[in-house]
């Protein structure tokens, strides 16, 4: 993007809007690095993921001579956003099929829903960052309604392996496939790296500190900046770290509960991300009764939100797959 470093809202040609705009900010270095997207608040319960952008973007500002290649940032769904809630009218990051994105393309403004509306935008800007011919490398930032440490989940190929290793947190592996067409699984298709990064807990100080810290060890893993001109490297090491006496795991999806309309489901309380559970064990209830683990492993993701299709999930640790070797 030409012009100075630092990129106003609406210079994408999207849309901008008083309250959020869907640009963040960008900051441009020297040519020939890569773009690295960075998305927040997909789900509309989960602003931490912005917050933590536009403070990177902040402070790597006056950073930009020591840049490789340009950082950009988007809010995700805006509407939802604004109203305090996962989504108004359908999951955002659900239905990144190509089909499914060129009939929105064409469609007439009334006939879209809030969703698609943010899903056009973003789509287009998307589509405008590829035409800059760049590397596109996507971080796609969330967190969960339950308390969690933080992991890293992604479209399974070699080198999102690599980037997903760089941030020294959990790895889980098969969950893109257990979801409808996420937006990343779009990037990938479109021969784009990226990784989703889940901070913790929606309301949890801590996930911002979190997220700021994968954005800095990111742009140092894609190649976009060097370790030394990292602010306070240590403190985002330290804050992705798993606790005392623990490691970071990889782990692969074994079960998704998918949670319908009018199951009235209702998570127990206390689970957290990644706690141990039996085979059998009851984890939550619906209007048919009971809700139980159907195998041993570790629990992630359990629902302590009314929206949403994903109850909760069951891995199990890839004991074949020792860290920071790609497999
Ligand atoms: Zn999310």
């Amino acid at each position: 993007m030409s012009g100075g470093p630092h990129v106003a809202a609406g210079a994408l040609g999207v849309d901008d809007r008083a309250s959020a705009p869907r640009c963040l900010g960008a900051v441009s270095g020297a040519a020939g690095g890569p773009t690295v997207v960075i998305t927040g608040g997909l789900h509309g319960n989960e602003p931490a993921g912005m917050h933590a952008a536009r403070e990177v973007l902040a402070e790597l500002l006056p950073r930009r001579s020591v840049l490789r290649g340009k950082v950009v940032a988007f809010g995700g769904n805006l509407g939802a956003l604004e109203r305090g809630v996962r989504f108004v009218s359908r999951d955002l990051n659900r239905g990144w099929h190509t089909p499914d994105l060129e009939r929105l393309r064409a469609a007439p403004e009334h006939a879209l829903s809030t969703e698609d509306q943010e899903q056009r935008d973003l789509h287009r800007a998307f589509l405008a960052l590829e035409r800059e011919r760049s590397r596109l490398v996507f971080l796609d930032l969330h967190t969960t309604s339950g308390p969690t440490a933080p992991f890293v989940c992604f479209s399974d190929t070699v080198a999102n392996r690599a980037l997903a290793c760089a941030l020294s947190v959990n790895v889980v592996l098969g969950l893109e496939k257990s979801v409808d067409a996420s937006m990343l699984s779009w990037a990938s298709a479109r021969g784009h790296l990226g990784v989703s990064f889940e901070a913790g807990q929606h309301d949890d100080p801590g996930a911002v500190r979190r997220h700021v810290g994968a954005v800095w060890l990111f742009l140092v893993a894609v190649g976009a900046l060097d370790a030394v001109h990292v602010p306070d490297e240590p403190a985002h090491l330290a804050a992705l770290a798993p606790g005392a006496g623990k490691r970071a795991l990889v782990v692969e999806v074994r079960h998704r509960h998918v949670v319908g309309l009018d199951d009235e489901f209702d998570m127990l309380p206390g689970f957290k991300g990644f706690d141990a559970i039996e085979a059998g064990q009851i984890v939550a209830r619906d209007r048919r009764g009971p809700v139980r683990a159907p195998e041993a492993g570790l629990l992630l993701m359990p629902r302590y939100q009314g929206q949403g299709e994903d109850g909760f999930f069951v891995v199990r640790e890839v004991a074949c797959a020792p860290r920071g070797v790609v497999v």
